[in-house]
């Protein structure tokens, strides 16, 4: 008998029905405690003297944002500049010395970054360090005292494990499978030219694109050929000849790609060369839940389309899976928009809209369960590569004031205490 399981089940079961999101439900919860605290105070009071035999004011509490020291940032190859300077503008503003370990995949951006970036730095605190995954293993091995990771969330969990090792905080930007809900209540043509855009985009190859997209049969039958449409327009009868089409970054990542154009029954595109690295724009339908292409990141110019008939069923299929980094709603229907808002969770949410949001410095850019942890972009990045020490000055003489703190502790300065309390939430207990 596992003696929390009852309990861990209740708890997990009332957030999974919503109880806990109402304004109100968090207001009446908060209200209770202070009820509590109010109601007992006579019996916390002795408890804490049983427990603890205990019992501030005065002076300025502020909390400075310190830099943390070295900080490691290892980044991906699928947007290898964006993905190694935008943290490392956090971590310089925040005043932290930098190691910086670019992709060993996107070879020609690392080689540009480790011969240049130094030159533009102070290389007493700023280092760009070269190596895949072994020597980032070995980098691992060494205390930083916080480490921003991008990449994906096996690796993640690699850099989590050996950041525990020395109690370093991390950020983890990982990737996962983002699902797209698309409304019979909407207009597939623009539907279909927002989703290709955000799919297709760098050939696919984008941590908050849209991965599959979940709606009617009817639906499906519409998007079909807008999809077609968008796709023609976009990159020609003949998208290998585009050249606003991206390529596949290797030959690993190509084959992979290739493998999951057996999955389902191809609707749209399909075709690749191996030569070029180049996938078409490719859109899959009868694709099964349990095929491989449902069951990674895809990253790559492949859209799955999956039928359910509902939205309760679309929010079901969503949420038995890992939480992702995206997810994207379309339909002119708000509430629609708002209910996969509200039942379900994702490091971002679209509405009606693909991944533009990472454009406003005003949106923190971050996962939640499998696609993440921690969070940056703007202020947040500030944030983020600043510790946030709680300080409190007090001022070096007016001991007398703090005579009321001192046992033994009388009725008139328990009184005191009580009022001082009541008036300020400054407490020792
Ligand atoms: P990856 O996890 O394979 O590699 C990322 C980094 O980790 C690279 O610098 C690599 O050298 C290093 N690395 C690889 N294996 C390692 C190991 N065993 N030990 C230590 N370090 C190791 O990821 P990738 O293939 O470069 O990038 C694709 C992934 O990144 C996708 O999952 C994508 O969704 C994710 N991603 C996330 C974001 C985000 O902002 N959340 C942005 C871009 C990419």
């Amino acid at each position: 008998m596992d003696p929390f399981e009852d309990t861990l089940r209740r708890l997990r079961e009332a957030f999974g029905v919503g109880r806990t999101r109402p304004a109100e439900f968090r207001a009446a919860q908060l209200q209770g405690l202070g009820r509590f605290l109010r109601d007992n105070r006579q019996r916390l009071q002795d408890a804490l003297a049983e427990d603890l035999g205990k019992f501030t004011k005065l002076g300025s509490a502020f909390i400075r944002k310190e830099p943390f020291g070295l900080v490691l940032i290892i980044a991906p190859w699928n947007y290898p500049l964006n993905l190694t300077l935008v943290p490392l503008v956090g971590a310089i503003a925040a005043g932290n010395c930098v190691v910086l370990k670019p992709s060993e995949i996107s070879k020609g951006t690392e080689k540009v970054l480790a011969e240049l970036l130094p030159q533009y730095l102070d290389q007493s605190c700023f280092a760009v360090v070269l190596g895949g995954p072994q020597e980032t293993g070995r980098l691992l091995e060494h205390k930083f005292d916080y480490i921003l990771f991008t990449g994906s969330p096996r690796v993640g969990k690699i850099v989590m494990a050996a950041a525990a090792k020395h109690l370093t905080p991390v950020t983890l930007e990982l990737g996962g499978k983002n699902p797209c809900y698309v409304d019979d209540n909407c207009d597939p043509q623009t539907v279909a030219n927002r989703v290709a855009w955000y799919r297709y985009f760098n050939a696919g190859q984008t941590c908050v694109a849209p991965d599959y997209v979940l709606c009617s049969r009817e639906m499906q039958e519409r998007l079909l050929p807008a999809l077609q449409s968008a796709i023609t327009r976009f990159y020609g009868d003949d998208p290998q000849n585009s050249p606003s089409l991206g390529r596949i970054i290797n030959q690993k990542h190509f084959k992979r790609l290739q493998g999951l154009l057996g999955c389902g029954r191809v609707a749209i595109g399909g075709q690749s060369d191996e030569s070029a690295r180049y996938i078409a724009p490719t859109v899959l339908v009868d694709v099964q839940e349990t095929e491989p292409v449902m069951q990674e990141e895809i990253f790559g110019p492949i859209l799955p389309l999956l039928t359910v008939s509902s939205l309760d069923e679309a929010i079901a299929f969503i949420n038995r899976r890992e939480k992702p980094l995206a997810l994207y709603a379309f339909s002119n229907n708000n509430q629609v928009v708002n209910q996969l808002l509200d039942r379900t969770s994702s490091g971002s949410f679209g509405g009606n809209e693909g991944f533009i949001y990472l454009t406003l410095p005003t949106l923190p850019l971050g996962g939640v369960g499998n696609s993440g942890m921690g969070r940056y972009h703007g202020k947040f990045s500030f944030d983020t590569f600043s510790h946030h020490r709680a300080c409190l000055l007090s001022p070096a003489g007016m001991e007398r004031l703090n005579e009321i703190r001192y046992p033994p502790y009388s009725d008139w300065s328990q009184q005191l205490i009580r009022w001082a309390m009541s008036s300020q939430s400054c407490t020792l207990l």
